[in-house]
């Protein structure tokens, strides 16, 4: 779930200039507007409302289990959950901080979307504290779409919106229809073979003193990856950092000729959509979110501290800013993987150019993305240069090519 902030509605004044002055009755039949203008929760309302067919908003009774919630309400249409009493449950010992991500309840193993290659790390011992599984609800909140939603908008609005019709980045440049991977290991492979890609995401596996289900670099091995070589000027590059690489992260924008423009925050959420207070990670305080740090590649002749030609150089020109929040608030997953929202967030930010996803995991890839990682078992790719590229260089190795 992207948090849903309505940004402040801009006060229209069709003859705005300071030469002019408002009557009162402007303002206040224009502030009568704005206040009458529905928020996106009430849209989102108004859609669960119209009966039947497509599931569109399932809101969590805030009570959380029906127990709780009967002592407050009649009657509830909200979702509830209720206690899983295992004969090992002890309900006097209250929650379980890990809930469904907890290695002590067979809920981890049995969901077929959690726990690949990130199974319990030590003993695992049954887990005597509460969890919970939602209620099987008896109404459920199914909506139709209203009529003539999602609408049929002309073609050229819609290449307004996606900032298509002002020439630069991507111009030209149709990402494939389907994802993209190559299985490899990041420090020895050859990346001239891949081209340039406006935007890179980055989850490395830094060395951070944690146990983790899979292999660090070191930073020397961080330090020599070839980023520069895989952007043009002005490519924006995010990276994931958290504990001391949240210095090392910034230290590698400097070394590689990237400045720091913004910041994204993953807040986490855990299944009864609290927040998390005692996640896995965190030596001092219990970590609550997580950073994802947005850098732009600057050019080699311009000085770090001069102005950012956001008005001017195509790329950023490009960008659509001022769309989405430098917040995410996304239920927690398997150990280390990040929300799919943070995808939408990049996206409608770049929505042109080309898109690799450094250290992906299977469920990471995407359309429109190249994704990289040791653990993807066999590379799928779709644009054919690349495949010919890549097949020449690495003769003995499979790559899959589909068509789109
Ligand atoms: N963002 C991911 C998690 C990344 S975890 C998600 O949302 O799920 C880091 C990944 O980098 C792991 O899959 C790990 O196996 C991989 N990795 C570690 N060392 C690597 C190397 N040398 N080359 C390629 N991938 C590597």
């Amino acid at each position: 779930m992207d948090v849903a902030v309505e940004r402040p509605p801009v006060l229209e004044n069709s003859e705005a200039g300071p030469s002019r002055k408002r009557s009162n009755a402007e303002t206040v039949h224009e502030l009568d507007s704005l206040l009458n203008r529905e928020t996106a929760k009430t849209k989102l309302r108004r859609l669960a409302s119209h009966g039947c067919s497509t599931p569109v908003f399932n809101p969590i009774c805030p009570s959380t289990t029906l127990t709780a919630c009967k002592a407050l309400r009649e009657e509830c249409d909200k979702a509830h959950f209720e206690p899983i009493i295992r004969p090992w449950t002890d309900p006097s010992l209250g929650y379980c901080s890990y809930l469904n991500l907890c290695y002590g309840d067979p809920m981890f193993a049995n969901n077929p979307s959690l726990g690949e290659g990130t199974g319990p790390r030590g003993g695992t011992k049954e887990c005597r504290y509460l969890h919970f599984q939602v209620v099987p609800t008896t109404q459920p909140h199914y909506a139709s779409l209203p009529e003539g939603f999602p609408p049929n908008l002309p073609k050229s609005t819609i290449k307004r919106l996606l900032g298509e019709s002002n020439g630069g980045s991507g111009e030209g440049y149709e990402p494939p229809k389907v994802p993209q991977w190559v299985n490899c290991d990041v420090r020895s492979f050859d990346y001239s073979v891949l081209g340039q890609f406006q935007v890179i995401v980055a989850d490395p596996p830094w060395d951070i003193h944690m146990s983790l289900p899979y292999g660090t670099m070191t930073d020397d091995e961080m330090r020599r990856l070839p980023v520069r070589s895989l952007q043009p000027d002005w490519g924006i590059l995010c990276l994931w950092v958290t504990g001391r690489a949240m210095e090392l992260g910034r230290e590698l924008f400097a070394l590689w000729g990237y400045k720091r423009v913004d910041e994204l925050v993953w807040v986490k959420t855990n299944q009864l959509q609290r927040l998390i207070r005692t996640g896995r990670t965190g030596h001092w305080l219990n970590h609550t979110c997580e950073h994802l740090l947005v850098a732009l590649k600057l050019p080699a002749d311009h000085p770090r501290d001069d102005p950012i030609p956001w008005d001017t150089h195509p790329l950023l020109r490009d960008l659509r800013k001022g769309v989405d929040t430098d917040v995410v608030v996304a239920e927690v997953r398997e150990t280390s993987r990040k929300p799919d929202e943070v995808y939408g967030v990049i996206e409608r930010l770049a929505p042109k150019g080309r898109k690799l996803e450094l250290f992906g995991r299977k469920h990471n890839t995407r359309p429109g993305w190249l994704t990289l990682g040791n653990q993807l078992g066999d590379s799928q790719i779709a644009e054919s240069d690349l495949h010919d590229r890549l097949a020449q260089k690495y003769p003995a190795q499979k790559f899959t090519f589909v068509s789109t």
